[in-house]
């Protein structure tokens, strides 16, 4: 399913770019650049009990880039939107 953007209406992209000093990295939209939030971070998210043994392998192979692609970011979304559902029902 394709998802519009907020922000200008079109085909929704994410995109990552990363700040050189801090080493962080954020989410833009890749259709016109709007900023979104900061991107989720892979170490934050193994720290979680409810990532399955896929997804913690999976993490544990970004943390060292420098770069995600767009697709990666969305997989991290995805975990950590999982992650914080998990946290609220255990809550
Ligand atoms: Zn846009």
């Amino acid at each position: 399913m394709r998802e519009s953007c907020q922000h200008c209406g079109f085909e929704f992209r994410l995109n990552v770019v990363s700040d050189r000093r801090t080493s962080t990295k954020y989410l833009r939209a890749g259709c016109c650049n709007a900023p979104l939030r900061p991107c989720p971070d892979p170490n934050e998210l193994l720290r979680s009990p409810n990532i399955t043994t896929n997804e913690c392998e999976y993490l544990q192979r970004l943390v060292d880039l420098d770069w995600f692609s767009g697709k990666v970011a969305a997989v991290l979304l995805q975990i950590e939107a999982k992650v914080k559902t998990s946290g609220e029902v255990r809550a």
